[in-house]
This record gives structure tokens, C-alpha cells and sequence, in this order.
């Protein structure tokens, strides 16, 4: 049993528990995805112990060796980070969620994977100038997430995004423009109603703009072991 991590998990789950009474909402409408990225398949399996079931990976080689690893176990693997195109129908294989959805080219790559069931998708928006940051330019949502409405192993469950740096723009602001671009993306996919944000520093920001599914990591694994 590891002790430090059981002790940083329940503490994230405390504050995520105050943020969503703080802000009205009920603790219900909040998954939190444990990002375990770097760090070894035998914390995932801890993690699973403690009652872990979403796990983010946001490289391709790592989650898909770790999935294949931890296969027995019963987790849902959230795929976080910049997909490469020729990667997409392997990642399809383990991920139950693609949250890093930024162009239709990607989208047409998962229309032809074969998968038991529709992968969870989430249109990755940027919400800063630089495009090197990942994630579609806000002007077009809604063009991807019809591309994926019309794709049948996709499911659209909303949008994601990582906030700006803090010196950028403030993560409150920058969620609630996030929340804007959701009611956009709701216009077009009523179902959509998903919004993945909200990191270690950011997350109760998050719960108060909104957000429904959180991408924590170091609050809860520690430190990540420093890997290429
Ligand atoms: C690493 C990562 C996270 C988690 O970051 P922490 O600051 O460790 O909580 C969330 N989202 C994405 C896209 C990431 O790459």
C-alpha cells in the first residue's frame, strides 16, 4: 500500500469536493482523470488499488505499453496529448477517451479504426495565439465536431483544453472563454456537454468555470521522474 500517494489522492478528492460545493455544483458531475504520465505502470496499479479507474497518458509509445501492461485491470485510458495522425488507429486500440481531438485529419485517421465500442471525443481548443501549444483555433470547433458527429467510432462528449501560462492570461478568464466556445459547441451537439480542464494548479478554477473532467497529475502521483 502506498501511503504517500493514498494520503495526496484523498486530498485532491478533498478539494475537489470543497471547489464543486464552493461553486454550487454537485460532486457528481466531476470525473477526475489521475494523469500518471512518466511515472511507472506499477503507480497506475496502486492507483487502481485506491480506486482509480480514469488514468491520462499523453504520449502514444507509453500509454499503449502501459495499457497492454495493466490490461487485467479495470481502467479507462484518456489519451491527453498531441496525436500524430500515422499514431491514431493504434491509439484507438487502448484509449477509451481522445481528448486532444485538433484537426479533421485525425478525426478521418479514427474513422477508420476498429474499435469494440465509440472512443469518447473531445475537440482540443487553444486558447492562446501560438499554435505550437496544441488544439484547434477556436474558429474551428464547430467544423471538426461535425466531422466527428458524422463519425461512427467516435462519440462527441465535449471540448478540452490546457490554460494559457499564468503570465499569459488568468486561468479564470481563460475558462470562461472556454466556457463560451462549450455553449458554441452545444448549438451544433446538445449532447456535448463535456468540458475536460483543469490541472494540479488550475483545477478549482475549473470547477468554477465548468469544467467536468479534470487532468490531474503531479497533486496526486508527486513529482514526475524527469524522462525525455
Ligand atoms: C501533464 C498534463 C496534465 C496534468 O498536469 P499536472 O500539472 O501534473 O496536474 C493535464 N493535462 C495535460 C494535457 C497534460 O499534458
Amino acid at each position: 500500500m502506498n501511503e504517500a500517494l493514498a494520503a495526496r489522492l484523498e486530498s485532491v478528492r478533498h478539494g475537489i469536493a470543497e471547489a464543486a460545493r464552493a461553486a454550487g455544483r454537485g460532486a457528481d458531475e466531476l470525473t477526475l482523470i489521475v494523469v500518471t504520465k512518466f511515472h511507472p505502470a506499477s503507480l497506475v496499479r496502486d492507483l487502481a488499488e485506491l480506486g482509480v479507474r480514469d488514468v491520462g497518458e499523453n504520449r502514444h509509445q507509453e500509454a499503449q505499453g502501459k495499457a497492454a501492461e495493466l490490461a487485467g485491470l479495470d481502467l479507462r485510458w484518456h489519451f491527453i496529448g498531441q496525436l500524430q495522425t500515422k499514431k491514431a488507429r493504434q491509439a484507438a486500440q487502448y484509449a477509451h477517451a481522445i481528448h486532444s481531438i485538433d484537426r479533421e485529419r485525425l478525426v478521418d485517421a479514427l474513422a477508420t479504426a476498429e474499435v469494440p465500442q465509440p472512443i469518447e471525443a473531445f475537440v482540443q481548443v487553444n486558447l492562446t495565439d501560438d499554435p505550437g501549444r496544441g488544439g484547434a483555433a477556436p474558429g474551428e470547433i464547430e467544423r471538426i465536431a461535425e466531422r466527428i458527429l458524422e463519425t461512427p467510432t467516435l462519440h462527441l462528449c465535449g471540448l478540452m483544453a490546457v490554460a494559457p501560462l499564468p503570465e499569459e492570461e488568468e486561468a479564470a478568464s481563460a475558462f470562461a472563454r472556454l466556457h463560451g466556445y462549450a455553449d458554441r459547441l452545444r448549438a451544433v451537439a446538445p449532447q456535448a456537454t463535456g468540458i475536460s480542464a483543469g490541472m494540479t494548479h488550475d483545477y478549482v478554477e475549473a470547477i468554477a468555470a465548468g469544467a467536468t473532467h479534470l487532468r490531474i497529475g503531479s497533486a496526486i502521483t508527486g513529482n514526475r521522474p524527469t524522462a525525455g
